[in-house]
């Protein structure tokens, strides 16, 4: 499904790909709101110094009081009618998402989010072992060698970050399969701890984007991959759609760490430089002939790339016969063939 938007006093809102208009996504964008206010006022807590990362402008704040006012007194369950009649997007499918929520961390005091790092993440081996066993296919199929190094990947990748988590259920799977994501796109490359990223910060559900007017499943800006925890569940429970928004955001990391910080001049740029001629072409076709890019491909080449990331894994011979070129040049880019589960990479 492509953006959807529609108008809310004057103001355009967009629904992206992965949102799914219900209750408590409204709910989430009134409790932001309300953050937005909140955050005129001095600080006095133990995170704030991690509210530096995230810009927020005067004009934008008004707009969304007066938004705020609107949803107020719009009694919620009736726009969210009304925007799942424009949008069409039906309410999110739980009962996948619970069966992977095993591990939930303790937690004393309620906060607006837990800050988790090498210091408290609390993650035996064992426990990431059985993790990834459990509910990582792209792991479980590795050989015995190669499942070594990806989870040595993850702990590393894992240990690197800092992990804001906003929920009052804090899971021990929500780094583990977040970090095994980032280390499944980057497995054939040697750097994969994408280190312009300090901060991942995981949504319960979908989240209101104040400066965009966006609700999103994910987004990278700054020094930061947000995802909405369910959506990422929802896109690993599933691996033959081709949806899947942890692949999906960190294909965007991925991009910015290698082109734009690192100014990569080695195979991967070449390589994305030929991606990018061939998402030119497919992109001129304005419509996909094969089923396979959907609309929101179509958007620019940067949701191109994403969109083919997430094909490539989970529509592998799809793509491959329906775009050689582009498969070809993914597999040489990533370094990696998802043809040979076992061993897709050397
Ligand atoms: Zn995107």
């Amino acid at each position: 499904m492509a953006d959807t938007t529609f108008v809310l006093d004057g103001r355009t809102v967009t629904l992206s790909n992965y949102t799914v208009v219900n209750d408590s996504v409204l709910d989430e964008i009134r409790k932001d709101l309300q953050l937005a206010q909140a955050d005129t006022q001095p600080k006095n807590n133990t995170y704030s110094s991690h509210n530096n990362s995230f810009g927020f402008s005067d004009t934008i704040f008004f707009t969304f009081l007066i938004v705020l006012i609107i949803l107020t007194y719009a009694k919620p369950p009736f726009l969210a009618k009304i925007i799942a009649k424009i949008t069409g997007v039906t309410e999110t499918d739980d009962q996948n998402i619970d069966e992977y929520q095993n591990t939930q961390y303790e937690t004393t005091a309620a906060r607006d989010y837990y800050l988790y790092n090498q210091n408290n993440l609390d993650l035996k081996h064992q426990d990431i072992e059985t993790i990834l066993d459990k509910y990582f296919v792209y792991y479980k199929n590795l050989d015995k060698q190669l499942q070594c190094r990806f989870f040595d990947r993850v702990l590393k990748f894992m240990n690197s970050k800092d992990f804001l988590i906003y929920s009052n259920e804090p899971f021990k799977e929500m780094p583990v399969l977040i970090s095994a994501a980032a280390v499944q796109i980057s497995f054939g490359l040697d750097e994969y701890e994408l280190p312009h990223y300090q901060y991942i910060q995981v949504k319960k559900e979908e989240y209101f984007a104040r400066e965009t007017l966006h609700v999103l499943a994910g987004n990278v800006e700054d020094n930061s991959i947000t995802l909405a925890w369910n959506q990422v569940l929802k896109g690993f429970s599933n691996l033959e759609d081709g949806d899947n928004v942890g692949l999906h955001e960190m294909a965007h990391a991925l991009y910015y760490q290698e082109i734009i910080i690192e100014k990569d001049a080695s195979d991967f740029a070449n390589y994305f430089n030929q991606l990018m001629k061939d998402g030119e072409y497919v992109l001129e076709q304005k419509v996909c002939p094969h089923n396979l890019y959907t609309p929101y491909a179509f958007t620019n080449l940067q949701e191109f790339w994403a969109v083919s990331v997430e094909l490539f894994f989970e529509k592998t011979p799809h793509l491959q016969t329906a775009y050689p070129n582009i498969f070809e040049h993914l597999q040489k880019l990533l370094k990696q063939n998802p043809l040979i589960p076992n061993k897709p990479v050397s």
